[in-house]
């Protein structure tokens, strides 16, 4: 029994050990990255479902590693994040959604807004506001191409101190947006005290509807909530036209997903914004 219980021990801290190297590897990696600025914005088209036009977009990060591998945001934002590597990264990624911006509407092109993920690190940051100032003026981007999103749960973490930065950031003109709605905790009395524009619905409500009527009925819930509080309302990966059609009948016309489109590199979607005219 001694033996067996060593031997298990040992294992373990072996594949500790092994997650322990795998996690620093890739945290040097993302430093080297960062510095070599090997990453790419994709854009995923949100679609108005009345008139099939395109409304925005959503910036998503991608990293192509040495061997020329995507590495999924799910599995470098978290170590971004606790390396606090999220800050520059995030920095580029705001300057560079914002760059692509006014590229498009200099070519005369009708991208609408660019929806821009946000990690609290930055949020938290004393200087986030000027800094977003400073580079909408220096990129010459207008406030209101941009939206940002904070998930709901990002925002309940710290809820006093983020409603004070997001109301600089609205005053700023820059929209604000609750990304993966509904699997937080925020209550109304709450919500209404968020300069909030949008609520996007989290895919995971979006998946098996319309058959699970669980979800169905959450789905119904947040587009009744966001008429309520006067806000805009978004769906996220619809993959159907089941789920489309639910969602138009419901009252949700702004959609985002496979069922148009994948996030795309930015020539495939400026080749996209160029059909649109
Ligand atoms: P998110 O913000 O909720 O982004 C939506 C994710 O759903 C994206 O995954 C998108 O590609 C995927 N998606 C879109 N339509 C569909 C669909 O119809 N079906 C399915 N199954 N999936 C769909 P992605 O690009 O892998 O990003 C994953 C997460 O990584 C994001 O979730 C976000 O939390 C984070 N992330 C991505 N880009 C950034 C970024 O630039 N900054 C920050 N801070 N986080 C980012
Ligand atoms: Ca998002
Ligand atoms: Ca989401
Ligand atoms: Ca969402």
């Amino acid at each position: 029994a001694k033996y067996d219980g060593r031997n298990t021990y040992k294992f373990y801290t072996e594949d500790m050990t092994e997650k322990a190297f795998e996690r620093l590897a890739l945290e040097s990696n993302l430093r080297q990255a960062i510095q070599d600025e090997s990453f790419m914005l994709y854009f995923q088209p949100q679609i108005d479902g009345e008139r099939d036009r395109i409304i925005g977009m959503e910036a998503l990060i991608r990293w192509k590693d040495k061997n020329g591998e995507f590495i999924p945001p799910d599995k470098f934002i978290p170590i971004a994040e606790e390396t606090r590597l999220i800050v520059p990264l995030g920095e580029w990624i705001l300057r560079t959604g914002m760059q692509q911006m006014v590229q498009w509407y200099a070519k005369g092109l009708n991208p609408g807004k660019l929806a821009i993920n946000l990690s609290m690190l930055q949020l938290q940051k004393h200087d986030f506001v000027s800094m977003l100032k400073s580079m909408l003026k220096e990129t010459k981007c207008q406030p209101n191409w941009l939206e940002i999103e904070v998930t709901e749960s990002q925002i309940m973490q710290k809820p006093e101190q983020t409603i004070l930065t997001l109301q600089m950031i609205s005053k700023l003109g820059i929209g604000i947006s609750v990304d993966d709605f509904g699997t937080g905790y925020s209550s109304l009395s709450y919500l209404n005290r968020f300069p909030i524009d949008t609520l996007k619905i989290d895919q995971s409500f979006i998946n098996g509807i319309p058959d699970n009527m669980e979800n169905a009925a959450i789905i119904q819930a947040v587009i009744a909530l966001a008429k309520t509080l006067n806000l805009d309302v978004i769906a996220e990966g619809v993959e159907t036209e089941e789920q489309k059609t639910f969602l138009m009948n419901n009252g949700c016309h702004s959609i985002q997903g496979y069922l148009y489109a994948r996030p795309m590199p930015s020539d495939k979607m400026e080749k996209l914004l160029k059909e649109a005219l």
